[in-house]
């Protein structure tokens, strides 16, 4: 069984810094299913922006950060590395527990760092994330990364495999020709993508919703997730986005909302019944 617990969809500067969506990044949780062969839970979080420790915490059923296994980071912008400090200190107990991995692109960890060195220290291991590296094994959970992004910063999507099934996660970025090629073939059941931009003609280093959908009818997932919004894509009604892309490809498709959880198992086999 995989889960999703969406901490925050929030994206862009405006949204982050008035906290109109939350900034928590995403909650993963891999789990045998009944009837299946034993095996660990494995809980990564991934883009711990502001505000991260506070939603995790608060959310119900909370997700405890000294039972994550890992933290992994697309990149290093604040909205999605803010809380990557104060999480690795509530994964590792203040650092009194050496345990965890640290996954990110070597950008976060070197130079202007994001990552504080004191806080490596804490942590049991470190991964450096690179264009199209792994598989990183998190327990019995593959984590493998995409081609490099248009972003600036060194910038990396997520194809997280488990037991057969495969969520991939798509962050910020330029489009560019081959992006979609490259999350195409890993076959993800699942893909959430970052779209911030509505149709705007601004020269930003992100994907807008025309882009995204172009993306969405190339790799073809069974479930589409649009998440990380912007306040012009917040007024056009993602959830109406979503339906638009869902009657048009006849995918399954959902807008996340704070605090959501998406149940994998459940969503691709209503998915596959359409
Ligand atoms: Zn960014
Ligand atoms: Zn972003």
């Amino acid at each position: 069984m995989i889960s999703v617990r969406f901490l925050g969809t929030g994206g862009a500067r405006f949204v982050v810094a008035k906290q109109i969506r939350a900034s928590g990044g995403m909650w993963f949780r891999f789990s045998p299913g009944p009837g299946e062969p034993p095996g660990p839970t494995t809980q990564i979080h991934v883009d711990p922006g502001p505000g991260a420790l506070v939603r995790a915490t608060s959310s119900v059923p909370p997700c405890d950060p000294s039972e994550l296994d890992a933290l992994a980071l697309s990149h290093k912008h604040l909205d999605h590395a803010g809380d990557i400090n104060v999480m690795i200190e509530a994964m590792t107990s203040g650092g009194f527990r050496k345990r965890g991995i640290v996954l990110a692109p070597r950008d976060a960890f070197e130079g202007e760092a994001v990552i504080f060195p004191y806080a490596v220290k804490f942590v049991g291991s470190t991964q450096i994330l690179a264009e199209k590296s792994g598989p990183f094994a998190i327990n019995d959970v593959e984590l493998r990364t995409s081609i490099r992004h248009l972003h600036g910063v060194e910038t990396y999507g997520m194809h997280f495999t488990y037991r057969g099934t495969t969520v991939s996660y798509l962050p910020c970025g330029r489009y560019f020709e081959g992006l979609a090629e490259d999350y195409a073939a890993h076959h993800p059941d699942v893909l959430i993508l970052n779209v911030l931009r509505f149709r705007d003609s601004m020269k930003v280093d992100h994907m807008n919703f025309d882009e995204a959908r172009s993306v969405f009818a190339t790799v073809r997932p069974k479930v589409g997730v649009m998440t990380h919004f912007s306040t012009k894509m917040l007024e056009q009604r993602p959830e109406r986005l979503a339906q638009e892309i869902e009657d048009e490809l006849g995918l399954r498709m959902f807008a996340a909302y704070d605090g959501w959880t998406l149940d994998v198992a459940t969503e691709v086999a209503a998915a596959s019944g359409v």
